[in-house]
């Protein structure tokens, strides 16, 4: 955020110097984000993008290749006459490292400033692993890969904690997370000083919906719900303008308990009829007589049930209420695009058609024009991308804030 401050006329010199600091390190943020989500760039591509001049864009690429956070190279192939431009391209050697604690495993991922997840380790655990235990375990998975995967030049900037839980605003504290049983945790805290890295953590489904929105379903669009449906339940992520909503006390986004049947059964939240409740996946395996490991047949399962058997019966019941909730999130948030992740990507592939006809069926004319309902697009890697666009959130907003040596 930028902030004015008195005005331009007998403005003292060190406030015009401070003034085109700021301009220089907005004007690095915004190159550093572009090939950050689009990925590599000529410098020529990078002019037109941000309307700077030649000369502008050739300074802030070479501080940011001072800086260790992009290289360039030069274009292969090219046959134009003249001289070709530059690549500026993501320095793949600046990491973040991503922390999933579940119910029955830690995964740990190391994602490139360029996007790519490079590693990925998942750990099981003995039963629900406590907040210690979660953080002990990312500590030695992160510990093992810097001594070993991890070539000596890779910089870590830091560690993003992907929690299936309320997470307080200030990134550290987990209030609440229910299926994991933890209340209270200092999670990022007792990370930080495992690893001695900076970290933070945020709710999972927020960062599914960073990562659709920046490299995902949700490319390009600013206005987006995420809503993901896992083991443990649904998780709901809102971007408006581009941006996370996170409401005052970062708990915002909850999606899955919001009321779709009065007469319905009690959720763990002590709330009745949560869209929870009623759209599951533990239903879908049971109908399909799968087991909990495969939840990645359930497509299959699904799409090839015939018409009035039990299955159909209740992937219609769950699109029906899945739809109620839909339609509160069409009318709230008037989003261009609602991207539904795990099972609920599974239940909308199954019946899409059913899907969107009932949710513009009940929701107000003009948002339900807007709206298009997608699957999600990263898989298995949406929440290691989205825990370590929180790590490199920092370097993002302000890359003139490291240096080489950090
Ligand atoms: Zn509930």
């Amino acid at each position: 955020m930028t902030t004015q401050q008195g005005d331009g006329e007998g403005a003292a010199a060190p406030d015009l110097g401070a003034r085109f600091d700021r301009v220089r390190r907005d004007n690095l943020a915004t190159v550093l984000g572009i090939v950050h989500t689009d990925g590599a760039a000529s410098r020529s591509a990078l002019t037109q993008a941000t309307g700077l001049n030649r000369s502008t864009i050739a300074a802030l690429v070479g501080e940011l290749v001072d800086r260790g956070l992009v290289v360039e190279t030069d274009p292969v192939g090219t046959n134009r006459v003249g001289r070709p431009s530059p690549v500026v391209a993501p320095d793949p050697r600046v990491v973040a490292i991503a922390v999933n604690p579940e119910i029955d495993a830690v995964t740990v991922g190391v994602v490139g400033l360029d996007g790519v997840v490079q590693h990925r380790v998942r750990r099981e655990t003995d039963g629900v692993p406590s907040a210690p235990r979660a953080a002990a375990l990312a500590a030695e998975v992160i510990a093992g890969l810097r001594s070993g995967a991890l070539s000596p030049d890779v910089r870590v900037l830091g560690v993003g904690l992907a929690v299936p839980g309320l997470v307080g605003s200030d990134g550290g504290v987990v209030r609440l997370a229910p299926h994991l049983g933890w209340i209270d945790e200092p999670f990022a805290a007792v990370v930080a000083s495992a690893t001695g890295l900076p970290t933070r953590a945020a709710n999972d489904a927020s960062l599914g919906a960073i990562a659709e929105g920046r490299f995902g379903a949700g490319r390009g669009v600013d206005d987006l719900v995420f809503l993901n449906g896992g083991a443990s339940g649904v998780g709901g992520g809102v971007l408006i303008g581009g941006g996370p909503v996170t409401g005052v006390g970062g708990f915002a986004g909850e999606i899955g308990h919001t009321l779709v049947n009065s007469v319905g059964e009690l959720c763990h939240c002590g709330a009745v009829g949560c869209l929870e409740t009623e759209v599951g996946q533990a239903r879908l395996l049971a109908v399909t007589g799968l087991d909990r490991g495969q939840a990645d047949q359930l497509d299959a399962a699904l799409a090839g049930a015939e018409p009035g058997s039990p299955v159909a019966v209740e992937v219609r019941r769950q699109i029906d209420f899945l739809a109620v909730a839909l339609r509160g999130v069409v009318n709230s948030f008037n989003p261009a695009l609602i991207v539904l992740g795990g099972f609920l990507g599974s239940l909308h592939a199954a019946d899409p058609g059913r899907l969107a006809e009932r949710v513009r069926g009940q929701s107000l004319p003009g948002a339900r024009d807007d709206v298009r309902i997608t699957r999600a697009a990263l898989g298995v890697d949406r929440l290691t991308i989205g825990a370590a666009e929180l790590a490199f959130a920092a370097v993002l907003a302000d890359p003139a804030s490291v240096t080489r040596a950090s």
